[in-house]
């Protein structure tokens, strides 16, 4: 048997925590076999490494000389209590001065040059992880077990799109049958950074915002691993986000699409790239709260299972913008839909959701909020002649909207959910602006103003 386990930034982000953790993860290599684990950055840390190089690119050296001293003083706190009084604690606390010495050397340069690159974006952000699992793997050691920490750079292999970079499988493969193989094999536990990677050629990358879910899977296809676990900080993926509908519940058991849909509408519980490694190699998936280890949380299954009619769950994205490209002589024109999203893919921004209305005179897209306005720059510029013979009238957005999903893949077969969803909404005020069937077939998305998401979402969530 083999497990990999990841942990979140909560799970790790104190001495307390990390306590917890660790018991759980010795608990799991007797009772299951072979673990490997995948941590996450202390929580916030990784926040605190970014603001500190986006400050130093405009002039902040204040900021990030306090960054430095907030991330000292954090992993110092964990280093000294959970290693006090043990032979290792000068070395680790050591080397992780040297990391935050090297984040302070990295901004300076960053502030002299007036620049700050996606590469050394990465190499910045990736500490926070490289850090954590030092402290956990030597707090192990202490607690008796033969635990190492281990940098993903070694082992998962990407291509060099920084910031949010694809893993190579076959490379990744090939190194952790290599490198991660025989220490599983010895019984070493080793306690591997998530979040990073790196090229073929060394240099560090990231694999985007939330990554280290990602890193769990990634690892699990390529050791073959019987089941991957999500250790988060609440009990598995609920009903809605409970920090904005108290009473959200435990969802015991989602398909792989169900999952998939609320990891890409909102649900931060997992990274939407998580799935499709799992996925295609059949592992399950578990999330479950570390802080509440007997909790069952939700077990993630194949898509085969039998769906009941019922809305299992609600998410949301706020931020965003709804760009519409409208006019008459738009009917019947081949080609506009690809004009207009090759515009957008020219600024490289990703589209969230796509609504064209039956009568081809309009197209409606949600974007990030932050982009509105260099996608509406590009697309005037790819329609300027039609816009200039009116065949095309307007470019616009909608500021300020939201995207509300409801998540359910027994929902297309059963009548009358529809109607629930639009009655409770209508009941309550909330205008829908449009309406898309989510990417996997198992969820409707609405796109309300950003003023009614929390209206939207509660109400719709009053129905499960
Ligand atoms: P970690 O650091 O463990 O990766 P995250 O903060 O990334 O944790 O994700 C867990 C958080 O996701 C929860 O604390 C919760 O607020 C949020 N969340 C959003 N939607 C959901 C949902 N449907 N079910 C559970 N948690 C959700
Ligand atoms: N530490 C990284 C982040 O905050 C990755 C993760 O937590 O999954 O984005
Ligand atoms: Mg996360």
């Amino acid at each position: 048997m083999t497990l990999v386990m990841k942990f979140g930034g909560t799970s790790v982000g104190d001495a307390a925590a990390m306590r917890r953790t660790a018991g759980l993860i010795a608990h799991s290599q007797k009772e299951m076999g072979a673990t490997a684990v995948v941590v996450s950055a202390m929580s916030k840390v990784t926040d605190l490494l970014l603001r500190g190089a986006h400050g130093a690119a405009v002039g902040d050296e204040d900021g990030f000389r306090q960054a430095a001293r907030e991330l000292r003083e954090k992993h110092g706190a964990a280093v000294n209590e959970l290693l006090a009084r043990h032979p290792e604690r000068p070395a680790v606390a050591a080397e992780l001065n040297q990391f935050i010495d090297r984040f302070e050397a990295l901004c300076q340069a960053v502030l002299i040059l007036g620049e700050l690159t996606p590469r050394a974006l990465d190499a910045v952000s990736g500490m926070g992880e490289q850090m954590s699992a030092r402290i956990l793997a030597a707090y192990l050691r202490r607690e008796g077990y033969d635990a190492q920490a281990l940098d993903a750079a070694e082992l998962i292999v990407t291509d060099n799109n920084f910031q949010s970079a694809a893993p190579l499988m076959p490379e990744t493969a090939a190194q952790c049958q290599r490198r991660l193989r025989p220490l599983l094999d010895s019984g070493v536990i080793p306690i591997i950074t998530g979040f990073i990677g790196a090229t073929v050629d060394g240099v560090l990358t990231t694999l985007g915002r939330g990554g280290s879910d990602y890193s769990a899977a990634i690892l699990g296809q390529a050791l073959a691993a019987n089941e991957v676990w999500i250790w988060t900080d609440v009990d598995g993926v609920m009903t809605a986000d409970p920090r904005y509908v108290p009473t959200a519940r435990t969802i015991p058991q989602l398909t792989y699409r169900e999952v998939a849909e609320l990891a890409y509408y909102g649900a931060k519980v997992l990274h939407p790239k998580t799935i499709r490694p799992v996925i295609e190699n059949g592992i399950p998936l578990r999330i479950k709260n570390s802080f509440n280890p007997d909790h069952p949380g939700t077990l993630i299954v194949g898509d085969n299972v039998a769906a009941n009619g019922a809305i299992k769950a609600v998410t949301a994205v706020a931020n965003l913008a709804l760009i519409t490209v409208e006019g008459k002589g738009m009917m019947g024109v081949p080609g506009i839909a690809a004009r207009a999203f090759g515009a957008v893919a020219d600024k490289q921004v990703s589209v969230l959701l796509i609504s064209q209305a039956s009568s081809e005179q309009s197209i409606s897209f949600a974007v990030p909020g932050d982009a509105a306005e260099r996608v509406i720059a590009s697309l005037e510029q790819a329609f300027a002649a039609e816009l200039q013979r009116q065949d095309v009238d307007r470019i616009w957005a909608q500021r300020e909207v939201t995207i509300v999903t409801v998540v359910g893949a027994g929902m297309r077969g059963t009548p009358g959910i529809a109607g629930q969803i639009f009655s409770a909404l209508g009941q309550n005020g909330v205008n829908v602006i449009a309406i898309a069937q989510g990417s996997s077939e198992c969820g409707i998305s609405l796109v309300v103003d950003a003023a009614d998401g929390g209206t939207a979402v509660n109400h719709i969530h009053a129905l499960i």
